[in-house]
């Protein structure tokens, strides 16, 4: 099944699993937009598919701001005529301890990875009942199934991304798919904001084997590239078990 010419809005596609998944599909005959705030970043990661002949193109984005995320998901129905899929991946981590009390950055996790995810699937989802088809895909964590310690409250986000994916899938009306894809440690600039000591210097044993960014790119490129028919619900993508 191709994914040519679908039209794919990707948040959080400046860095990491975002930018990979902006490459992949748009190497793949996609018309890609890529969403987040910092625009250099996402000027280099269009440009140089632009230059190779692919169509991409870029909106600022802050997915906190909900009218935001609607003119970004209006602009692009409007430019290309219609959204065919969303994935709803900016996320951020600054884990920590509960006692450690950061709430400043507990109240970031929530708005970035829950109220970000419900902003994409608020604004996609009126757009895809009216064309009668759509795909929203979710990026959550094996966060999303486990608790570590310093990851509560980021644990607790992806349990909720995973929770409202889960509902999305049951009210699914007008041939709207959803999907739930959980990476493993991915490489990626996710653990570089973590401003707790003891956190940041234990992730860096937890980060060392890593799967390439383009793992969990290909697992979005094979839920997108399903006939219509079939709804892959949830990926888990780890690296490897190694001794
Ligand atoms: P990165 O830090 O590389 O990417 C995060 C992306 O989110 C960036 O493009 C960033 O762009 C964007 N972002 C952050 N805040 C906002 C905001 N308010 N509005 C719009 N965009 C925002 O990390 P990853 O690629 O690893 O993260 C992608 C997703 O994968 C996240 O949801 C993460 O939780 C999940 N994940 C990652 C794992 C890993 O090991 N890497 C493992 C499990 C899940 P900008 O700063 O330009 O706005």
């Amino acid at each position: 099944m191709s994914i040519k010419n679908k039209v794919v809005l990707v948040t959080g596609g400046s860095s990491g699993i975002g930018a990979a998944t902006v490459e992949l599909l748009a190497e793949n005959g996609a018309i890609v937009i890529a969403a987040a705030r910092r625009t250099d970043k996402l000027e280099t990661v269009v440009s140089t598919l632009r230059q190779k002949g692919y169509t991409a193109d870029y909106k600022q984005l802050d997915v906190t701001d909900f009218e935001q995320m609607q003119d970004t998901v209006q602009e692009i129905t409007k430019a290309y005529g219609r959204i065919d899929v969303i994935v709803n991946n900016a996320g951020v981590m600054p884990l920590s301890k509960l006692e450690a009390l950061k709430i400043d950055e507990w109240n970031r996790m929530i708005d970035v990875n829950i109220k970000g995810v419900l902003h994409g699937i608020g604004a996609a989802l009126p757009l895809m009942k009216e064309q009668h088809n759509g795909h929203i895909i979710n990026i959550a964590s094996i966060g999303a199934y486990e608790v570590t310690p310093t990851a509560a409250v980021y644990c607790a986000t992806k349990y909720a991304v995973r929770a409202i994916t889960e509902g999305l899938r049951q009210e699914a009306t007008h041939n709207i798919r959803s999907t739930l894809i959980s990476p493993g440690v991915t490489e990626s600039e996710l653990a570089d904001h973590i401003t707790d000591k003891q956190a940041s210097e234990a992730m860096i044993e937890y980060r060392r084997q890593a799967l390439p960014a383009s793992a969990i790119a290909q697992a979005i490129l094979y839920a997108i590239s399903q006939p219509a028919e079939i709804d892959v619900s949830e990926l888990i993508v780890r690296p490897s078990l190694s001794s």
